[in-house]
């Protein structure tokens, strides 16, 4: 007998009549009557199964995706890293996870207090003067800081200044935010070594800037070395800059954009600050402002107040020109915990070490893999490190490939073909929790890689080559899924 392959039957396929997958404990309601006859399907056809293949089964299913469970994922921009499971045990604490948004406040006052300092914590880190929890996603958050940007002008009665600059190494999120906001985004090109060009930057700095997006580190994973004087000559004109701060897991603890001249940031807590950012679960893109827009911030923003007697009270409360609220109550609570928790329990000195190993690692990729990957921009990085796959290209092989490839050694790819102002891109973030023996051997891998790519290069273009499904049609799949049963001799409908 040969060794079985993988048991790739469905559940309806493992089906055996009149097998049972459990055992419902004894009434102890009274018995209510079926619906109505004609709302009875006799012929529904349902899987019979026990209780131990429906967990092997599902089990199974959820073995062949890739996680930060279960592989190094270096997908960069997206901070998959390690988050400590405390910190989604204290979020499920039933005192918090089992509160309702319309509670008097009164009940509720652990709660807001949480929120509260988590709100000056983030306020502090990034160098601001008060932050709005309410946004829920990065994107969002964006989009909150444009709305900021078009009512501060609108204030001072400069309806005239309509137009955004975006850097075109800026996160993709970030022209569309700016437009959905109303304005007009006029590109910035990079120079050759990566930073902003200043000369385009002064040439479109006019009397009808409305403010600058600037994404720091850049999406080519590299600090903008003229922040200075970028923030300056929009001020200069009467803009505002706005941060993308998705990924401050860069400069925690070294960096204050504030300082730098930022007037309003967002951040994800869905990166940085303890939840995954990939798998599409709840995130949370909280803002900060500076003086001149701090008042514009989205509502509820969390108020402290000390009564006569000296007891403190928190409250929800509505900054004076606000926006407006962005979502429904007060954003993603449990995300906030994760992020309370995380700051709480690493410190001061230990966000300022979570900045150092995330720069270390990627500058150690850098170092070790830019013999055999062309390196567009040859200067340190800070999170993450780009490469091209320009020479791999000439034979063949595309940087799909090799993320297709680094699948059959157990990696998850690295994002790729972002940013778009370099060919062929690998973006690498391998984040601030992988050990240094996790790092060797990505390097070793990606330098096989390399070796197959000039050698043999149909196995990287073909791969890969141990998953139950090669390469898919991945627009079909996710726009048209086909994830209905059927049996033999059923047909699809049409038009799926
Ligand atoms: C992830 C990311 C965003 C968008 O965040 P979402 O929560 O996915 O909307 C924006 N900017 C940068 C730099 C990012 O990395």
């Amino acid at each position: 007998m040969n060794p079985p392959s993988l048991d790739r039957r469905l559940l309806m396929e493992r089906s055996v009549r009149g097998r049972r997958g459990s055992s419902l404990p004894p009434l102890d309601v009274p018995p209510q009557p079926l619906p109505p006859e004609e709302h009875l399907r006799g012929d529904l056809e349902l899987p019979e199964v026990s209780e131990g293949e429906v967990v092997r089964y599902f089990t199974h299913l959820s073995q062949l995706n890739f996680s930060v469970d279960t592989h190094f994922y270096p997908l960069g921009s997206c901070t998959m890293k390690y988050n400590p499971r405390v910190n989604d045990e204290l979020a499920q604490l039933p005192g918090f996870s089992q509160l309702h948004p319309l509670q008097p406040e009164e009940t509720v006052q652990g709660a807001l207090k949480a929120m509260y300092r988590l709100q000056g914590f983030l306020a502090e880190i990034v160098g601001m003067e008060a932050t709005s929890l309410a946004t829920m996603a990065g994107a969002q958050g964006e989009l909150a800081g444009m709305l900021m940007l078009r009512a501060y002008h609108l204030s001072r009665g400069e309806a005239d200044r309509r137009i955004v600059l975006v850097p075109d190494s800026a996160h993709g999120t970030n022209p569309a935010s700016a437009t959905m906001a109303g304005f007009r985004v006029v590109t910035v090109p990079s120079d050759d070594r990566g930073n902003m060009d200043m000369d385009a930057l002064k040439g479109a700095c006019t009397g009808e800037l409305a403010g600058l997006m600037l994404t720091l580190p850049n999406t080519l994973g590299l600090f903008e070395t003229n922040i200075l004087e970028i923030c300056r000559t929009v001020h200069q004109v009467g803009g505002l800059v706005y941060g993308d701060g998705a990924n401050m897991n860069a400069l925690l603890g070294r960096a204050k954009l504030g300082e730098l001249g930022f007037d309003v940031l967002h951040l994800n807590l869905h990166k940085t600050f303890s939840t995954p950012h990939g798998g599409g679960g709840p995130g949370a893109g909280p803002v900060a402002a500076g003086p001149l827009l701090a008042p514009f911030l989205p509502s509820p923003v969390v108020e402290r107040h000390v009564d006569g007697d000296g007891r403190e009270r928190y409250s929800l409360a509505t900054p004076e020109h606000t926006i407006g609220k962005v979502a429904a109550f007060h954003g993603n609570f449990g995300v906030a915990l994760r992020a309370y928790a995380y700051i709480r329990s690493l410190g001061a000195a230990g966000l300022r070490e979570v900045s150092e190993n995330a720069v270390i690692g990627a500058n150690y990729l850098l170092s070790q893999l830019k013999e055999e990957y062309h390196l567009p921009y040859d200067r340190p990085c800070m999170h993450e490190v780009v490469f091209s796959a320009r020479r791999q290209k000439a034979r063949g092989v595309r940087a799909l490939d090799i993320a297709k490839r680094l699948i059959d050694y157990g990696i998850h790819p690295p994002t790729m073909y972002f940013p778009l102002i370099v060919e062929e891109a690998l973006m690498v973030e391998p984040t601030e929790t992988e050990s240094k023996e996790t790092l060797d051997h990505f390097i070793q891998v990606m330098k096989a890689i390399a070796v197959e790519a000039r050698e043999n290069p149909q196995v990287v273009k073909e791969a890969p080559h141990h998953t139950p499904n090669s390469r898919l049609d991945e627009a079909r799949a996710a726009r048209r899924p086909d994830l209905r049963w059927r049996g033999v001799g059923q047909a699809a409908p049409s038009g799926v």
